[in-house]
């Protein structure tokens, strides 16, 4: 007799249904036979996956969209100037409060593993302290890392590079840099220097926020990945990294052969980048998002992460990473059904490279009993329906149960 049982349930990597057994918060074991529990969990031939992995968030500015008003423009400026009225208000409090509401909104969409930049450019650093509350709070349900991030840039605003140390000493996981914010190449590259320099100080990974931007001259990528080679860094992600799509082929191809020499991970944030990348195209517009296919079949890591939810950047969202997963294949023409199953990858265990958390992940018998149980029959019904995970669990304990979605016809049902 087992602790747990979840019985009819089929994992991403096989396609006859299992039982699963728990046993003092591991998985114990993993059969198609029969097998009792004290308790058991019918998963109705739906997904036992690893929780979902948001790689890129923002849990500063989360649930702020219409305070103090819209971004009605929708442009990238546009929501820095909103983003810098709200931070005014910004109080530890408040901060604390959205932060919670937006884990609560992930956690029933079965994303217990998040990584989330902290806007460092606040003398007081009141909202990466705010997080740090956040973190404890959450902890053994939520795993929050956070990105110590310098919004204004670290040459365009050199009073964060201080800022940087200061939000290390408090608590912040990893350290950040946004080189094409800077006001020339030459300082973007001392931004990325200066970034890398600190984390080998501190011992700290790296998460670039690189190259957000539709232009083939922003070239930063390559530097990134020269420089992880270069100081043997093996712990650096990229997030979004457009520029990579606007490049001519030649060279594109030498930046990703970089990028997986440096086995760089890359975040792709489709939801966001579609909304603001491209608008100041010509017609055809760019799709918004970085080589994901072909960085994908290069070897690289690649994640796809939500991003924002409800801010001045991006109005809409509610921490669903399978609507993210949804529109990136669409975006990158993944739509086999190798690819499918490689997109649910992006959100799952490519995430879970990208944060160096294999040895406590996976549907594995030994390891931490954490995964979600998803109402869908095959990958097509997943990614269509994007569906609430029935079961989210953490070491064996239920931290969120939704019912799957029933309707109830009230006509005539058609025969034919
Ligand atoms: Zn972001």
């Amino acid at each position: 007799m087992f602790d747990k049982v979840i019985k009819n349930v089929r994992l991403l990597e096989k396609d006859e249904l299992v039982n699963v057994a728990i046993n003092a918060g591991r998985f114990a074991s993993i059969t198609e036979g029969e097998m009792t529990g004290q308790i058991t969990w019918d998963g109705q031939g739906g997904y036992l996956l690893p929780p979902f992995v948001e790689t890129h968030t923002h849990m500063d500015t989360v649930l702020t969209a219409g305070s103090p008003r819209f971004n009605q423009s929708g442009t990238l400026y546009e929501a820095i100037e909103v983003w810098q009225e709200r931070k005014q208000d910004l109080s530890i409090e408040d901060v604390f409060q959205r932060a919670c509401q937006a884990l609560q909104q992930l956690l029933a969409h079965g994303v217990l593993f998040v990584r989330a930049a902290v806007d460092i450019s606040d003398p007081e650093l009141t909202a990466l302290r705010a997080l740090i509350k956040v973190k404890k709070y959450y902890a053994g349900k939520i795993d929050l890392e956070i990105i110590a991030f310098p919004q204004d840039g670290l040459l365009a605003s050199p009073k964060n590079q201080e800022r940087m140390r200061k939000a290390l000493e408090c608590g912040a996981d990893l350290v950040s840099a946004v080189p094409h914010l800077e006001p020339t190449r030459e300082k973007g590259i001392a931004s990325l220097q200066f970034c890398f320099q600190l984390a080998q100080d501190w011992d700290k990974a790296i998460h670039i926020f690189c190259d957000e931007v539709d232009d083939e001259h922003s070239r930063f990528l390559e530097v990134v990945a020269d420089l992880a080679i270069h100081m043997n860094n093996k712990r650096v992600t990229v997030s979004h990294a457009n520029a990579l799509a606007y490049y001519n082929d030649v060279y594109a191809d030498k930046v990703i052969r970089l990028v997986q020499q440096a086995k760089i991970s890359v975040v792709a944030c489709p939801l966001v980048n579609s909304m603001m990348q491209g608008r100041a195209d010509p017609f055809p517009k760019g799709r918004g998002l970085t080589r994901v296919k072909q960085l994908h079949e290069a070897g690289v890591n690649v994640c796809l992460a939500h991003d924002d939810i409800r801010t001045p950047f991006y109005p809409l969202g509610t921490g669903n990473i399978l609507q993210a997963a949804h529109l990136g294949l669409h975006l990158a023409h993944m739509s086999g059904q190798k690819d499918l199953r490689d997109v649910v990858e992006m959100i799952t265990t490519n995430g879970a490279t990208c944060l160096d958390i294999h040895n406590h992940y996976g549907i594995e018998a030994g390891k931490p009993a954490n995964g979600i149980v998803l109402p869908a029959a095959n990958l097509a019904d997943l990614l269509s329906e994007q569906p609430k995970p029935m079961y989210v669990f953490r070491n064996g304990e239920l931290l969120a149960e939704t019912a799957p979605v029933e309707t109830t016809y009230h006509h005539e049902k058609i025969t034919t």
